[in-house]
């Protein structure tokens, strides 16, 4: 579906943004492209969109070269979703900005078009409202519903979870995971890539790896390398396991630890022990022993 080869890209002022990347994505995978501020994701996406024309190397959407003269309509097969929502919408109500994209290409079915991005962004109940006045959260959704109504092959996303409170940022997140699309998703959230994706790709303006986000974070020193943090509860099964508590696989969300610990329990194991701090420490000696995952959550434990 996308491939580049050997790609790169030198700004008017000399900065080198890209250097040597190359990448396939196929028809219906969801692909993370993380790095951190200024490692060249944005540069990558714009001249995927062919907003940009590479410096080296090339760029191939469903088998055609991207040039200069095809640009238009490549483009047109790869929906850019910008980091910031603002610099998207700018009709006067929701159902207008989805609206005027199909509309200024001369798409047909345009109502249709609307109406079904609306609802794969869920949010049809917002169609009459005015966008500027909507939260930052439901902005980036109606930006998305509007590359959407363009129907793209692909869409890019630039930093989607950016700038969103937590509860916006995980109903994003979950929009964007069952979401029926190929993706490339730009971000340095590694946690939000976790949750979406199958395979992320880290550059710092040359490529770093590609793997699951797993691989990507058990891999030593290679979130250093890429300027970027062990998500925090990555790093605490990290400690765990050092300490000798077997976790199975490495959580790199907070979803992914939930159901790594769920299914201990649920297998019965004997080696986790949640247990419930309500009643202070009267009943002895509670420090943790190895084997024993002591958690200050209600009580679910069924003691040894
Ligand atoms: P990211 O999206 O990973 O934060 P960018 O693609 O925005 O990274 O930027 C990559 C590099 O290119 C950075 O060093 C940035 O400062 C530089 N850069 C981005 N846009 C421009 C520009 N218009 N002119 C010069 N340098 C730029």
């Amino acid at each position: 579906m996308l491939e580049t080869q050997d790609l790169g890209f030198v700004y008017d002022d000399g900065t080198v943004a890209l250097e040597g990347i190359t990448l396939a994505i196929e028809e219906g995978e969801k692909v993370a492209l993380v790095g951190p501020n200024g490692a060249g994701k944005s540069t990558l996406l714009h001249l995927v969109a062919g907003f940009r024309m590479p410096f080296t190397g090339r760029v191939t959407v469903s088998g055609v070269d991207l040039v200069k003269s095809n640009a238009d309509a490549v483009r047109r097969n790869i929906g850019l979703v910008f980091q910031d929502p603002d610099d998207q919408i700018f009709m006067p109500t929701v159902e207008e900005d989805v609206a005027f994209g199909p509309r200024n290409i001369g798409s047909d079915n345009v109502d249709g078009r609307v109406t079904h991005a609306l609802r794969c962004a869920g949010i049809e109940h917002l169609a009459k409202r005015r966008p500027h006045r909507l939260s930052y959260g439901m902005k980036k959704r109606v930006a998305i519903a509007g590359t959407l109504a363009m129907d793209p092959k692909m869409l890019l996303m630039d930093e989607p979870t950016s700038g969103l409170d937590p509860r916006a940022r995980s109903e994003l997140i979950k929009l964007l995971r069952d979401m029926d699309k190929t993706m490339l998703i730009a971000t340095h959230d590694l946690e939000a890539a976790a949750e979406i994706v199958g395979r992320a790709i880290v550059i710092n303006v040359s490529p770093i790896m590609e793997g699951s986000m797993r691989d990507i974070v058990l891999a030593r020193g290679i979130l250093d390398k890429a300027g970027l943090e062990v998500p925090p509860v990555s790093r605490l099964f990290g400690i765990l396991d050092s300490m000798g508590y077997q976790i199975g696989d490495m959580p790199v969300s907070m979803n992914q630890a939930v159901e790594e610990l769920t299914k201990v329990i649920e297998s019965g194991g004997r080696r986790v022990h949640t247990h419930v701090h309500e009643h202070g420490h009267a009943r002895g000696d509670r420090s943790p022993k190895r084997g024993h995952i002591r958690a200050p959550v209600k009580d679910l434990s069924e003691d040894e």
